[in-house]
């Protein structure tokens, strides 16, 4: 039989079957590990085979290739990954300018991420019904600066149900992954998304300004109108996996265009002669802080040995 993980709880697999029917699972004992180095052999959004025991239980004994993938390094320092989520056809990253704030190195390297493993992204500004002048103007100078890339945007308020309307319609059939800091609201707007989910909310009461709300696993819920949302744990920071150096500009879409008129074609931007997306920073056609996340992100998978 074939079917959709749509939990996983580090011992066992919730497996949706085609008939509908969920089956809690175990991999078979000597499952073989794709070439992935992951904590997780087996994450939310794979299809696998499984076979089905008397008791109403289940073996998972194979796993169809992914689509994709995204996976997350636990810590800047850790040489542990997981993959949190499988087979996906979007990602909403939820971000908010306040309480707490996300900054755009954060929002960068997921969007990194994103562009590695081909996932499109959305950018969800939520809590729109919170930002005082400042903020709102600071929110609408990120909104020009990720949609311009190609990043669509939206202005939501996951408390007082705006602007949610348009974001069902885009779920609908697709495999979509929810993620962001915690204390964005993430849980709040899948409640609004998915009632049954019930999932509870954090009230940010601690003096952090982080939700206290944590999910260690990532989990999948349908939708009403059809598809599927991925919550995954409210995560602290974004560690890119793997990224070799001259291919980290391919990750930012607007870097990547002006890099085809660097002088050397394996030109990381830094301080090489006739470096095109250096003189495109200069003026203003890229931005400070995107090309300073692309800095970062050089700087972190190389150890530290191309600092600026
Ligand atoms: P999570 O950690 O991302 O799952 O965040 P929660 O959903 O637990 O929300 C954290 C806090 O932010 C809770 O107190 C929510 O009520 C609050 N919150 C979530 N969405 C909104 C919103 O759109 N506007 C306002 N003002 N507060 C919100
Ligand atoms: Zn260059």
């Amino acid at each position: 039989m074939t079917g959709l993980v749509i939990k996983n709880t580090g011992s066992w697999y919730l497996v949706r079957s085609e008939e509908g029917k969920d089956i809690e699972c175990k991999l078979k004992g000597n499952f073989r590990l794709k070439e992935i180095k992951s904590t997780n052999p087996i994450s939310v959004g794979d299809k696998v085979s499984f076979l089905a025991n008397e008791d109403g239980t289940g073996l998972i004994t194979e796993i169809f290739d992914r689509k994709n993938y995204i996976i997350r390094r636990s810590s800047n320092l850790s040489k542990h990954s997981h993959i949190i989520g499988a087979n996906l056809d979007l990602c909403f990253l939820i971000v908010t300018v306040t309480k707490p704030i996300t900054s755009t190195v954060f929002i960068d390297r997921f969007l990194a991420s994103a562009e590695a493993y081909r996932v499109p992204v959305n950018l969800l500004f939520n809590k729109v019904d919170l930002y005082d002048e400042d903020e709102t103007e600071y929110m609408n100078a990120l909104i020009d600066l990720y949609s311009y890339i190609g990043y669509p945007c939206h202005k939501i308020s996951a408390l007082n149900n705006i602007g949610l309307d348009e974001l069902k319609s885009n779920l609908k059939d697709k495999i979509t992954l929810f993620s962001g800091h915690s204390g964005v609201g993430k849980s709040t707007l899948i409640n609004a998304l998915v009632p049954e989910s019930k999932l509870k909310t954090g009230a940010i009461s601690d003096y952090h300004g982080k939700g206290m709300h944590t999910t260690t696993f990532s989990e999948m819920m349908e939708l009403a109108q059809g598809g599927f949302i991925i919550d995954t744990p409210g995560i602290k920071g974004f560690g890119t996996v793997d990224m070799v150096p001259e291919e980290i500009g391919h990750y930012f879409p607007e870097i990547f265009k002006f890099s085809h008129d660097c002088r050397f074609n394996n030109c990381i931007h830094i301080n090489e002669p006739g470096c095109a997306v250096r003189e495109a920073v200069e003026n203003h056609y890229i931005s400070e802080s995107r090309y300073k996340s692309y800095l970062n992100i050089l700087e972190d998978e190389t150890n530290g040995k191309y600092r600026k």
